[in-house]
């Protein structure tokens, strides 16, 4: 066996200036201070968006939940609410804030609902913008909303005119990924054929929903074919339960029917699988970076804008106060110009009438002129 030269370890360790552990320096204080993520869920109440967030986050968020009567449905209004848990998976944290919307589309005033909504999600960019611009910058609680999961209803033909609306409103503020929810009820023809059907409307009607970036061309073969088969799957059809059945000796979760077990886990029954990937392991820092540098930039361009038009308005009055004092001092000009006018003329009309006399008198030409007033 060949001994180490030592001193070409040390030549060579002398090489590094030691910047190569930066990143680790990241990773280690990013870790430490751990991640916000927030998610709304939208959509028709009794889709199973409640259900779908237990079984992505493996939690009971809702078990203290009251299911509203019909008549509590048509009095009620829109209310948010947020759900706040932390998760934590090999020593790495996530702040998840859940943000449901009930009511949505339950009261009769739908208009009223979905603008709550909007101003909900516009909310959270003005609190980041203030506590942007104030002191404590460093530890801003970030309740921007990361993603919105819109749930379709499996029982439609793809968008119905509410869908449109509310995702033409919010398409520029979040990124919006569409569900078909409870897609158990469908076979999987059905399943396909509404999923065409929901691109079509989304593309006829120009609305922006969330787009995977790009996978780098030097990723492996599988992770390529793991990408492709995510972008493929939109809108993801889902299932949800709260329920965990027995099949085969196995304990999953999933739904029993009378002629089978519909699993959640499942990828050929369904594409939770594929959304909780893309949510967690995948695309959450992808979805915080386009929240961060793509719509909540447009928010601030937009405050931006408005407070500077608002601040040309209050030069154009001042201008206009300006110009008015302006006016002021023009009108007494003009006043003291007829004045002198006025004399210029009193004075010609004077040495004319003194010229007129000299003619009618001419000797007296060294006497008194006379009164000429
Ligand atoms: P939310 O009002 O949108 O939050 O809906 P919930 O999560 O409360 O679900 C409403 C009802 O639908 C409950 O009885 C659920 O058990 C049921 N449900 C939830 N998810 C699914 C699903 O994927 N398939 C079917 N068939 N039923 C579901």
């Amino acid at each position: 066996m060949s001994k180490m030269d030592p001193t070409k370890v040390k030549n060579e360790e002398d090489e590094f200036i030691g910047f190569a552990s930066l990143p680790e320096q990241v990773h280690r204080k990013a870790v430490r201070r751990g991640f916000d993520f927030s998610l709304m869920v939208l959509g028709d109440s009794g889709l199973g968006k409640s259900t779908l967030i237990n079984s992505l986050f493996l939690t009971d968020l809702y078990k203290d939940r009251e299911i509203p009567d019909t008549a509590d449905l048509v009095e009620r209004t829109l209310t948010t609410v947020k759900k706040q848990i932390e998760i934590e998976e090999k020593g790495v944290k996530v702040r998840l804030t859940i943000v449901d919307t009930p009511g949505y589309n339950d009261a009769v005033n739908a208009e009223d609902s979905w603008k709550r909504v909007v101003s909900y999600v516009d909310q959270q960019f003005q609190l980041y913008y203030q506590a942007e611009s104030g002191l404590n910058r460093k530890n801003i609680n970030d309740t921007r909303i990361h993603c919105c999961l819109y749930f379709i209803s499996p029982y439609g033909h793809g968008l119905k005119p509410l869908d449109i609306l509310v995702m033409k409103k919010l398409h520029h503020k979040v990124n919006i990924v569409p569900l078909i929810a409870k897609s158990d009820v469908l076979t999987p023809k059905e399943v396909k054929r509404l999923k065409t059907k929901v691109l079509e409307d989304i593309k006829e009607n120009d609305i922006n929903i969330y787009t995977f970036p790009e996978c780098d061309s030097d990723e492996d073969e599988e992770f390529k074919e793991q990408d492709k088969a995510l972008k493929e799957a939109v809108p993801f059809a889902v299932i949800g339960s709260n329920t965990v059945v027995e099949a085969g000796g196995k304990k999953i979760r999933g739904r029993m029917y009378p002629w089978g077990i519909v699993e959640v886990d499942n990828p050929k029954h369904c594409d939770f699988i594929k959304l909780r990937q893309m949510l967690i392991s995948t695309h959450m820092q992808d979805l915080k970076d386009i929240t961060s540098e793509i719509h909540y930039e447009n928010y601030r361009a937009e405050s931006l804008l408005s407070s500077e038009v608002s601040k040309s308005n209050r030069e154009r009055t001042k201008l206009k106060r300006d110009s008015i004092a302006n006016l002021d001092k023009a009108l007494e000009t003009e006043q003291l110009l007829q004045e002198k006018e006025a004399e210029i003329q009193r004075m010609q009309e004077m040495l004319a009438k003194m010229q007129a006399q000299l003619q009618n008198n001419p000797n007296s030409q060294n006497g008194r002129l006379g009164n000429v007033r």
